[in-house]
């Protein structure tokens, strides 16, 4: 049987002849992206399915009370960074439209004689 590409890492793999339209290599890495990509979906599309997670995700919060904040103290580089990346994530959402200021060597142009900084308007949906 000929091999496809798989969608997550680009590797080729012997599909199996049981399951038609696969998708994803056997890697476990592959397979959690495709899983993740799946629930992604479902959970836009799917109203039910996204209340039964929050109210499985509620339940367990209930039933395991303090777990994130003992997490947080074995784990107090992984809160500092969760902490920086929330206030990022705060700000995307306060400022929908800003400018980003980027090196113009970040910009793929070959030609490019000078070193200029540029200002690209980015908007977040
Ligand atoms: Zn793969």
């Amino acid at each position: 049987m000929e091999q496809i590409p798989c969608l997550y890492c680009g590797g080729f793999f012997d599909p199996s002849p049981r399951h038609k339209n696969q998708t994803a290599c056997q890697k476990e890495k592959c397979q959690k992206a495709k899983k993740a990509a799946w629930q992604k979906y479902k959970m836009e599309t799917d109203p039910v399915y996204a209340a039964n997670q929050k109210s499985s995700q509620q339940q367990w919060i209930k039933s395991k009370a303090g777990y994130w904040k003992r997490y947080r103290e074995k784990n107090p580089e992984k809160a500092e960074r969760n902490r920086i990346l929330q206030a990022a994530r705060n700000r995307k959402a306060r400022a929908p439209c800003s400018d980003v200021t980027m090196h113009a060597s970040l910009i793929a142009k070959m030609d490019a004689l000078k070193v200029n900084i540029i200002k690209i308007p980015v908007c977040y949906p």
